[in-house]
């Protein structure tokens, strides 16, 4: 064991209490991640669910799975297989398919709305002022449980310059939450990765996706 469990267990022990830790685990190997777990790291998040499949075919339960990339329809049945939560809905359409799929195993799909924080045409997501249509239009789906919002913002090298992003997606949040959507329990805020999770932090996240300095640069 060596410097991917010493990152873990430094890190579990700077982040407040309530803030839960997403280990950002693409491109890494199964025995990475079990060292990450070894340093006490109970979430993993995976971009990609073929990738995501020949890790949790070595590790399995031993861990919590979060799909936090960009999921297509067809790799949905799978994804509902394999994910304890969903962070990356934003549409009804996507929802509508995590429902089906879920129903069709007798599983209640916990998921997270992509916001859009940076207003950025290419990126997933939705606008912060249509997140709380969208739930609405979901809220009713028996397969699938709205529990928060998560989002990326723009690509920043200085973590001050993701403040703002995380502003707007808290208060998206706080009014989504002050709302009262019935079946709808606004619990986790999911922001910042390794440059920005101590700002996300401050802004109120309480899961944070960090990758780079748990596992190391990306080859
Ligand atoms: C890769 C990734 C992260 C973690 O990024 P790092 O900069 O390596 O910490 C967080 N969230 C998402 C959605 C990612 O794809």
């Amino acid at each position: 064991m060596g410097q991917i469990k010493l990152n873990a267990e430094r890190i579990l022990k700077e982040v407040p209490f309530g803030v839960e830790l997403v280990a950002a685990a693409k491109t890494r190997t199964a025995e990475e991640i079990l060292e990450a777990a070894a340093g006490g790291v109970k979430i993993i998040g995976e971009n990609y669910v073929q990738e995501a499949s020949s890790v949790f075919a070595v590790i399995g339960r031993a861990v919590k799975w979060h799909f936090i990339g960009h999921l297509q329809k067809n790799k949905v049945k799978t994804a509902v297989e394999i994910f304890d939560m969903i962070e990356t809905v934003d549409s009804s359409a996507l929802a509508g398919e995590i429902d089906k799929r879920a129903r069709a195993i007798g599983k209640v799909m916990p998921v997270l709305i992509e916001i859009n924080s940076g207003r950025e045409e290419q990126k997933s997501g939705v606008l912060p002022e249509d997140a709380a249509g969208l739930i609405r239009e979901i809220s009713a789906f028996t397969g699938i449980r709205v529990a928060g919002l998560m989002t990326m913002g723009p690509l920043a090298g200085d973590a001050e310059d993701s403040r703002p992003y995380f502003i707007e997606t808290r208060k998206a949040f706080e009014g989504i939450r002050a709302a009262g959507i019935s079946g709808v329990e606004m619990k986790y805020l999911s922001m910042g990765m390794t440059n920005s999770y101590k700002v996300a932090i401050e802004e109120g996240a309480n899961l944070v996706r960090i990758g780079t300095a748990i596992f190391g640069e990306r080859k």
